[in-house]
């Protein structure tokens, strides 16, 4: 009898690890910066061709690689970044997976061209499918310059799924924004078929804020500044009268690296409470420095989501922190009026005290104005009030809340099991947590789909063969009109014709185990019974939440309980809930009655 499993050949296992990190143009762009980047390059020029479909080629002025490293790049886990399991939790470079080239390389046509700086000569070499097909000494200017053509010449199914130039370009641009925000000492330029459509130069962060979003967004902006043993927290907000209904340029790093966080974004909106109106959005450049070892960025491949082992405490920094600078750079206008009037009074022979003349709040952060807030906008007048009296009742208070939550949280989810294998129990500071974990899942994954829908940017798990299913006639219609919606949560659909469709991927999400075609028909089943939701994008996100839920009885891994109870606990109150039982708490009291005391 002959063995039946066999080793996948390399260039096979770098397809499919290629599917996971490069979706689209836009992620060599980031790999291949990042990588500038993390080689201490300050000049970086992005070229493009055809808004990347025939050429992405990044140039640096970096440390470059010799001859043995250009080729070792390519490799399938080769790195300088990590040398041991350890490193990966004390990782400050961008990339520390050790495969974006090998995955590139397969999947394109790649040119590298490095020289050390300190060699005479650089080297260039020649890749196709994850083959080398020549390399040779080359006279190279110091850095490196890598080619990427032909993205996706040899996997069809995923040049079918890009979009059009303009969408492509746009992403690009998106992810170029990214990077060039996190590091305003590193000149960017970028290029696109011999057009220069952008260029920033070295400056301050808020220079660099100005460089790429326009310098109309000054006065519109107001700092934010704030520090504390573990977090440091600076950056820009858009002030309350400019905010718009779209939800762009809302911007999150940490150590200098973009993020995504609905949990956070939540934070930074609730600061703008009574500000806005509810369709309104603000703006924000938030600059985040902590150590790496409390935060795991390696949460998801594209997604780009971090897990912090504090988030709470954030949430609350971050809200306190803008909520204060909302409060003291609204009010400015009447303190100025206060400067003149006192200038007049001294003037007149009567002094109005030792009030600094920049008309600031001095420089004690969350001092209290002078005694006038009658004049100007009263709005102001009115949440500096709230802000001030938060601050008189609690006079460190963005300090001690963080400590004080901080001894909580310690104690938190440190003791959690499943009973039944139905629900989750958890022990915390406040007593026990019971979650009901389907419900909780399902919550989840309604949240997930549902910005994934609304930022078009869900990702997806590439089937290895793509699955073709045939859908009753009446499914037909329907499904055609919802595809490009399902395909912003990342599931890869193409209509073959007639009721034909063929799957290429599915969301790369938790969610129970499934044939991808019966979970398209279980997706179409949900959608038609929940057609009572005007707004197509939660009647779909809803659709795929009840569809993939895992099942009401089920044994879950230590990780599994721990991503319910992280997203349970955690969640901000006002959000949209589809079950009001995911969570029972039976705390002191409530334990108590239970034993009649
Ligand atoms: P990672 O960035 O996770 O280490 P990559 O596949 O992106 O993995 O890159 C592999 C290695 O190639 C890097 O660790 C680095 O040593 C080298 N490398 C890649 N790009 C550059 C560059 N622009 N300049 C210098 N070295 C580079
Ligand atoms: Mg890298």
């Amino acid at each position: 009898m002959s063995n039946i499993i066999k080793l996948l050949p390399d260039h096979v296992a770098n397809q499919i690890a290629a599917g996971e990190v490069i979706q689209r143009p836009a992620s060599v762009v980031k790999e291949l910066m990042e990588n500038a980047i993390d080689a201490g390059a300050d000049d970086i020029q992005l070229i493009l061709k055809d808004s990347g479909k025939k050429l992405i080629q990044v140039v640096d002025n970096g440390r470059g690689m010799n001859e043995s490293d250009a080729r070792l790049a390519f490799e399938r886990h080769a790195t300088s970044k990590i040398s041991s399991g350890e490193d990966l939790f004390n990782i400050h470079t961008m990339g520390f997976r050790g495969e974006a080239l090998a995955s590139i390389a397969a999947i394109a046509h790649v040119e590298l061209i490095s020289r050390q700086p300190e060699e005479e000569i650089g080297t260039k070499i020649l890749m196709e499918g994850s083959e080398v097909t020549a390399q040779e000494p080359f006279a190279a200017v110091p850095g490196t310059s890598l080619s990427v053509k032909n993205l996706f010449y040899n996997v069809p199914a995923r040049r079918k799924f890009l979009k059009s130039e303009r969408v492509e370009l746009r992403r690009i641009i998106q992810e170029f924004e990214r990077i060039a925000l996190g590091f305003p000492d590193v000149k960017f330029t970028l290029f696109n078929d011999d057009k220069e459509l952008l260029r920033v130069h070295r400056g301050s962060q808020k220079d660099r804020i100005l460089g790429l979003f326009g310098k109309k967004l000054n006065e519109k902006l107001f700092p934010i500044q704030e520090e504390t043993d573990f977090l440091k927290l600076s950056g820009f907000c858009v002030k309350p009268q400019f905010c718009k209904k779209s939800r762009k340029e809302q911007f999150l790093f940490l150590n200098k690296r973009f993020f995504k966080s609905g949990y956070l974004h939540h934070a930074i909106k609730g600061a703008y409470e009574g500000l806005l109106q509810p369709d309104q959005n603000p703006s924000y450049f938030l600059f985040l420095e902590m150590d790496p070892g409390l935060v795991d960025v390696n949460v998801h491949p594209t997604k780009q989501e971090i897990k912090f082992s504090d988030e709470r405490d954030i949430y609350h920094m971050i809200r306190v922190t803008v909520r204060h600078g909302l409060g003291k750079h609204q009010l400015t206008p009447t303190l100025d009026f206060d400067v003149e009037r006192g200038q007049r009074d001294i003037a007149s022979g009567q002094t109005t005290g030792n009030r600094p003349q920049s008309g600031h709040l001095g420089g004690g952060g969350f001092s209290a104005p002078g005694p006038r807030r009658d004049s100007g906008g009263d709005n102001w007048a009115h949440i500096f009030e709230g802000v001030r009296k938060e601050m008189t009742e609690h006079p460190e208070a963005s300090q001690m809340e963080l400590e004080g939550d901080l001894q909580k949280e310690e104690s938190e989810y440190r003791n959690f099991f499943q009973v039944l294998n139905r629900y989750v129990v958890v022990a915390t500071n406040r007593g026990l947590a019971l979650i009901d974990q389907r419900a909780a899942h399902e919550q989840m994954l309604y949240e997930e789909f549902a910005e994934s829908i609304d930022r078009d940017e869900g990702s997806t798990q590439n089937l290895l063969f793509p699955k073709t299913v045939e859908v009753p006639a009446s499914d037909s219609a329907i499904l055609q009109e919802i595809l490009p919606t399902l395909q912003k949560t990342g599931f890869q659909l193409e209509h073959f014709g007639g009721n034909t469709f063929v799957i290429h991927g599915v969301p790369a999400i938790w969610t129970k185990e499934l044939d991808p075609g019966d979970m398209l028909a279980e997706i179409l089943e949900n959608y038609k019974l929940k057609g009572d939701f005007k707004d197509s994008g939660k009647r779909i996100a809803r659709s795929l939440a009840g569809s993939l839920r895992i099942s009401a009885v089920k044994k879950l891994s230590e990780k599994e309980m721990k991503t319910l109870i992280d997203k349970v606990l955690n969640r901000p109150p006002s959000l949209d809930l589809l079950h009001k039982r995911q969570l029972v708490w039976l705390d002191e009291e409530g334990l108590a009655k239970l034993f009649k005391r």
